[in-house]
């Protein structure tokens, strides 16, 4: 079986202005990379994506707010001050979310072995009535929904490392107990959205099933070596997920203009390879990849493709020693009424 990536060109005419940061070249780069990498195209399938209907995108918004960006799509708005919209913006939100949850459905139902939706625009800031941060739809949260709903799924992780929170994901699912949602993101107090503190840990029967590392900024591949032993690794064991979806921002990396992480290219192969070996031991090696952000342009290409070769690669190295950082301990006394760690 191949590994199924979602991509469309039309992706590329998502156009959010001249000098902004979320632009086409982003996804141009790393599929062109794609395209010339014969050994990896042997491995994987390019699966062009449809359209998101409305009902699909209402599991994880109000209709409201689904009504609310289609009004504003068609007269051309600010949703804040760095997320435009204009008149392709709700036909491309639709046609991200449509491609990340025919990613889910093509791995659920055997037919591809795992996955990458190489989308845009992205989601994680999308929360259930509101969108900012470069995101409109939350396509990891809808494809969530539809897996959990329409395939019998009883448990989803969702595990997050671009650099930033995903509020929108942690909004959606805080008080459900079917999703984990991991995080590790820049400490809130250094880079938006200002959320994703340790002490948000969900409510009611959520409550444990949101967890967030917030990384100080400066930290680097060892602290985030660390972090999968420490968190991701006992966590996922315990909740024993059926399926494990990935937001993934390459805005962590080192060479990314708007934050202050430390990831090299070769830790974005470690966390990939991390995660998918987790896969594996617990569920089938069922797992799909969603893009987040990530704002150096050849940086992110040369660690999507690394994250690619993971998915194709049969057994992955043994993870190498971490350095843990001072806050591990802190998230660690919050989750003790909740997990082992
Ligand atoms: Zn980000």
């Amino acid at each position: 079986m191949k590994t199924g990536i979602v991509y469309s060109d039309k992706y590329l005419k998502h156009f959010l202005g001249r000098n902004h940061p979320e632009k086409p070249e982003r996804l141009e780069q790393i599929i062109k990379d794609l395209r010339g990498s014969k050994s990896l195209l042997k491995k994987i399938q390019i699966v062009e994506p449809s359209p998101a209907d409305q009902e699909e995108i209402e599991l994880a918004h109000d209709k409201s707010y689904v009504e609310k960006i289609k009004k504003l799509s068609k007269s051309g708005q600010m949703l804040d001050l760095d997320t435009p919209i204009n008149s392709d913006t709700f036909d491309l939100a639709l046609l991200a979310a449509g491609g990340t949850a025919s990613m889910g459905r093509s791995i659920v139902e055997g037919e591809k072995k795992n996955g990458f939706a190489l989308i845009r625009p992205p989601g994680h800031h999308a929360t259930r009535t509101s969108g900012g941060g470069f995101c409109y739809f939350n396509n990891i949260a809808i494809t969530t929904r539809k897996l959990l709903k329409d395939y019998g799924l009883s448990k989803i992780l969702i595990f997050d490392y671009d650099a930033h929170h995903g509020n929108g994901t942690q909004d959606i699912f805080y008080s459900e107990e079917k999703v984990l949602y991991l995080s590790l993101h820049q400490d809130g107090r250094t880079l938006y959205p200002g959320t994703g503190f340790p002490d948000e840990l969900g409510e009611g029967d959520g409550e444990g099933y949101t967890v967030n590392v917030p990384f100080p900024p400066s930290s680097n591949d060892e602290n985030y070596i660390a972090a999968l032993r420490e968190f991701l690794i006992p966590l996922s064991k315990q909740f024993n997920p059926d399926f494990i979806m990935v937001s993934l921002g390459f805005d962590s990396h080192r060479e990314d203009p708007l934050t202050n992480l430390e990831i090299s290219t070769d830790g974005f192969e470690v966390l990939a390879e991390s995660v998918i070996a987790q896969a594996k031991r617990l569920c089938d090696g069922k797992i799909g990849f969603v893009l987040e952000g990530g704002y150096a342009v050849e940086a992110s290409a040369d660690s999507a493709l690394r994250t690619i070769g993971a998915l194709t690669t049969q057994s992955p190295p043994d993870l190498p020693e971490g350095k843990p950082l001072p806050v591990f301990e802190k998230v660690k006394d919050l989750l003790s009424p909740y997990w082992e760690l």
